[in-house]
């Protein structure tokens, strides 16, 4: 970019739905693209997103995504357009991939629209099982059918619901081990909201933040009270520690019966150490990781008959 800054790598998501990653792999290579292989390093990607041309790698952390040069367009790709592809930020594959429901599953998806991630969970349930799927917002539910029909999703209910008003002991959730929460957040972490402010604006920020955390702490209150849920993921596209650390130390207290796990130890950027074990959690960043800004929290039940691990 003009800033001299790293720029952010175009990620692209291969939908395991409709194709494989290797069977994409050669679509690009007959295209003229040369595959470069598996990414070894973060650095590696830096420097490759900052190349032109018509290459191509194979991410580190997340198997079926693929990364190219920044100035790739893929929106007129006929394999975007035919739902083989999703042009997914990485740092928004981390959660569905941290919570990798088993084949056949049932899932929720609280705060769902517009469906990246709930087209990311049915790919790895192998559209086997059931995504619940939850938006308050009728319009941004709307794009999301459309966006689940091109990625041949058929595992979901969408429902225009409030997930804080979702019964968690109706006996349609009785088999809901996995929670996937990704609620309204800032949005501090997307490249187009990184703006300094003037005092004015820092203090109308903080009520604002104030109000969203009190909120994602109800979300994930919530999640934790289905009766049979064993791994909640939390994720945020936020840099701020009200909505991210603060929310997670906040339940834990609260909930008592669950404890974190360490989100992909091999991470680089951990939670920012505010509590004990806040480095399960784990940061994203454009500086640190080349992704958006984004936090990610993994909670599972303690379980009675389980040892504790270390
Ligand atoms: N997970 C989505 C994805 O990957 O495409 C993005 C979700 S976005 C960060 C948060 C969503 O939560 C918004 O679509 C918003 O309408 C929805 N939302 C906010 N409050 C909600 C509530 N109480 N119940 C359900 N959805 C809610």
């Amino acid at each position: 970019g003009t800033t001299g800054g790293p720029a952010l790598p175009r990620y692209v998501r291969v939908n395991t739905l409709k194709t494989s990653v290797s069977e994409v792999i050669t679509y690009f290579t007959r295209k003229g693209y040369t595959y470069l292989g598996k990414a070894r390093s973060i650095e590696e990607i830096g420097e490759f997103a900052q190349k032109r041309g018509k290459r191509f790698l194979q991410d580190l952390h997340i198997p079926d995504l693929l990364v190219f040069p920044s100035d790739t367009d893929f929106h007129k790709d006929s394999l975007y357009t035919a739902g083989h592809l999703i042009l997914q930020d990485k740092a928004s594959c981390l959660p569905a991939l941290l919570l990798s429901p088993p084949v056949g599953a049932h899932v929720i998806d609280a705060c769902a629209a517009p469906g990246n991630k709930t087209s990311h969970l049915a790919a790895i349930l192998q559209n086997k099982g059931k995504v619940f799927a939850f938006d308050l917002d009728t319009k941004r539910l709307a794009t999301m059918s459309t966006l689940l029909l091109r990625a041949g999703v058929t595992c979901q209910e969408l429902a225009n619901q409030d997930f804080l008003t979702i019964n968690s002991s109706d006996p349609k959730y009785q088999k809901v081990h996995h929670i996937l929460l990704d609620p309204s957040c800032s949005g501090s972490g997307m490249p187009d909201r990184m703006r300094t402010l003037d005092e004015e604006a820092e203090s109308k920020q903080n009520e604002r933040l104030e109000a969203l955390s009190a909120f994602q702490s109800r979300a994930l209150s919530h999640a934790l009270s289905f009766p049979s849920v064993q791994n909640v993921v939390y994720s945020t596209c936020s840099v701020h520690q009200q909505e991210n650390e603060d929310v997670v130390k906040n339940i834990l207290e609260q909930h008592t019966d669950f404890r974190l796990v360490k989100a992909l130890p091999s991470w680089p950027v951990r939670g920012l150490n505010t509590f004990p074990g806040s480095d399960c959690c784990l940061r994203a960043s454009l500086s640190e990781t080349l992704t958006n800004g984004f936090f990610v929290a993994l909670f599972q039940r303690k379980n009675k008959d389980c040892k504790s691990s270390n």
